[in-house]
């Protein structure tokens, strides 16, 4: 049940992709396959040909003994989000970056290993969550109208354990602070400083 060979000169589409993501991400030969439709020899198969026709594989995994970050793109681009972006997800930061989530997340953590990124950063879980918690630091609104628009019942809990995981959800100050005071005194929110963690 061969198909026949025909010799082309090119890899085709689908397996220069099967190629870049090999390269890219952390996807096995596997996932690959299912992911494709084919089996694990197929892919095998891809890549001793693609090594035929010229093309490199590194995989990520291999490289990380070589991994230098202040060489690697990933890394600068990762380093040049400013910390005050926080509040994100991995997708988020790898959708903003444009970087497969799963590569993002290895330098990532390689980042924070080393000490060069804060431990907290893109350490939210849900991007709901990331949103409503940016829009509340960059807003006047006071948690409840806050968590309203969000769809949050008790967005006040939410914030509170985020201070005691060490996020910064305190607000950055561009608005007179009267305001804050006027919209936050329907709720009983306490000074913004008293709920941080030592
Ligand atoms: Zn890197």
């Amino acid at each position: 049940m061969r198909r026949g060979r025909k010799r082309s000169k090119e890899l085709s589409y689908r397996d220069k992709k099967i190629i870049n993501r090999l390269n890219s991400s952390f996807d096995t030969m596997s996932q690959l396959a299912r992911k494709h439709g084919i089996s694990k020899q197929r892919i095998h198969q891809i890549l001793l040909r693609a090594k035929d026709f010229g093309y490199v594989i590194n995989r990520p995994r291999l490289l990380a003994r070589y991994h230098e970050i202040h060489r690697c793109e990933i890394c600068s681009r990762i380093l040049q989000v400013p910390e005050s972006d926080a509040l994100i997800t991995k997708r988020q930061l790898s959708h903003m970056l444009n970087i497969d989530r799963q590569v993002c997340s290895w330098h990532l953590n390689q980042l924070k290993v080393l000490g060069f990124v804060s431990k907290k950063f893109a350490t939210m879980r849900s991007d709901r969550l990331a949103k409503a918690l940016q829009y509340y630091r960059s807003s006047s609104l006071s948690p409840s109208a806050v968590g309203r628009r969000f769809g949050y019942k008790n967005f006040y809990s939410l914030l509170s354990y985020q201070r005691k995981r060490g996020i910064v959800v305190e607000r950055t100050a561009n608005f007179p602070i009267a305001v804050v005071l006027e919209q936050e005194g329907r709720d009983t929110v306490p000074p913004p400083m008293s709920q941080t963690q030592s």
